[in-house]
């Protein structure tokens, strides 16, 4: 049968990203996708499952939207693509370049784009070094992460991710890069001055940290970063590749602390995934500066910066979530989550703390409440497992002994559809709980 057929090609001939690469391959691929329709996925077996994921954090506007379908169609059979290097320019590049401006925090106002996150954050890295050579500062080039941070695969993005497992993947990381624990704002201090401030370009961080287990910082942390940026002269970059876009119940994660960046990453939400796009923004000031100070070129540039096809996606992707206001129905609907998780942790002993910022949350799973013990063996891939199962696709994070589940659906959801996570979450925590404790 054909099912059979496509699970053996799969195991043949796809490497995965991101995989338990012995695991899929002797078990093959747990879903092959065929449809989505808002919140909910759809598999060749017929299998249906709640998105819990937004599938990587980025399908924001949900599944199945024919809108988005026919903007590509129709800019595809205009001028799905044409170079922007130099000189050269398209309409959709243009206008999301101006749209993002008006949308995005502060002065940040020009965009160089890119086809995902990993290349917006390897992009703004470059440029922050290079901005600092023009400025006949050639020393700065040092960046600075956190801890439990994540800021993609390409060689910049994985020797800035603070998660080792990714360091350590090919044991040769780019130089210049060094880390600080992810709440401490005075161990940021402390390293500046350590290495001292004439070596170091900028500072990077994701305004929640997502891939490292959902990590939300201290209220007033990023406020006592962007003074101690400004009194080091050091850049302050923030990683909006999952926070932009609604994701937390804002357009971007850092206005939740009242704080604007030099520059900013974004990808995912920015088209919902109906495209690949990322890019970098910069503030005015800093543009100027490139500008005034440019002499030769901006060596620094892809295929598909600035995609017409992409970028009209883009445009659509952002038209729908305003329309649809769906930033405060993240808000919103991020309230409900986190009372759905609340009350899990009242019913199963084995839930730690939960916590949410609009619709990126995550639940941590302890051997006993007051301790915060963990179990030797995490639970959390197996209560992804089960709740697969039970048709809810979340994710687990096992980084730094960390024992916890994850969850960031399409800020779409409604609250019925979050009552049918919680209660499939709840059948399956009842279900490892009677495993585990009897
Ligand atoms: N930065 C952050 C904060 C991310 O979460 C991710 C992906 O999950 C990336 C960068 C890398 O983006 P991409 O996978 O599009 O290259």
């Amino acid at each position: 049968n054909w099912i059979k057929e496509l699970e053996e090609l799969d195991k043949k001939h796809f490497i995965h990203p991101t995989s338990p690469i012995k695991q899929q391959q002797q078990a093959g691929p747990s879903f092959i996708f065929t449809k989505g329709e808002g919140v909910y996925l759809e598999d060749l077996k017929g299998n249906r499952v709640i998105d819990g994921m937004s599938s990587l954090w980025n399908v924001n506007i949900g599944h199945g939207r024919e809108e988005m379908g026919e903007v590509a169609k129709e800019q595809m059979s205009k001028l799905a693509y044409s170079s922007c290097f130099a000189t050269f320019s398209n309409e959709p590049a243009i206008r999301l370049a101006a749209k993002l401006a008006e949308v995005a925090p502060g002065n940040l106002s020009a965009t160089f784009f890119t086809s995902g996150g990993s290349e917006a954050n390897d992009t703004a890295y470059k440029l922050a070094r290079h901005y600092w050579i023009l400025k006949g500062k050639p020393n700065k080039q040092k960046i600075i992460t956190r801890t439990k941070s994540y800021h993609g695969v390409a060689l910049g993005g994985t020797s800035a991710t603070g998660l080792q497992p990714f360091r350590e993947f090919t044991n040769s990381i780019a130089p210049d890069f060094d880390y600080v624990d992810h709440f401490s704002s005075e161990a940021l201090r402390r390293k500046i001055e350590e290495e001292g401030p004439e070596k170091i370009a900028a500072f990077v961080a994701e305004p929640v940290q997502g891939a490292g287990g959902v990590h939300i910082a201290p209220e007033e942390y990023f406020k006592e970063v962007r003074v101690i940026c400004d009194q080091y002269d050091i850049l302050f970059i923030t990683d909006e590749v999952i926070t932009g876009f609604g994701r937390t119940g804002t357009y971007f994660g850092i206005e939740h602390y009242g704080v604007v960046p030099d520059m900013m990453c974004f990808a995912k939400g920015v088209t919902s995934g109906y495209a690949q796009l990322g890019g970098v923004m910069m503030s005015d000031q800093m543009y100027e500066e490139f500008k005034e100070l440019s002499t030769g070129t901006l060596l620094h540039g892809y295929t598909y910066s600035g995609h017409a096809m992409a970028c009209s996606v883009a445009l659509k992707n952002l038209e729908i979530i305003e329309k649809e206001q769906l930033i405060t129905r993240a808000k919103e609907m991020g309230g409900e989550m986190l009372a759905g998780f609340k009350e899990l942790q009242r019913k199963h002993s084995i839930i730690g703390e939960v916590r949410a910022l609009g619709l990126m949350g995550a639940i941590e799973i302890v051997k006993d409440q007051n301790s915060k013990e963990r179990y030797q063996t995490a639970l959390a891939p197996i209560i992804v497992t089960e709740a697969a199962k039970r048709g809810l696709v979340v994710r687990s994070v096992v980084f730094d002994s960390q024992d916890t589940l994850v969850i960031a659906p399409p800020l779409i959801i409604n609250k019925k559809e979050i009552e049918e996570m919680m209660t499939i979450l709840s059948n399956t925590f009842a279900e490892v709980e009677l495993k585990m404790i009897g």
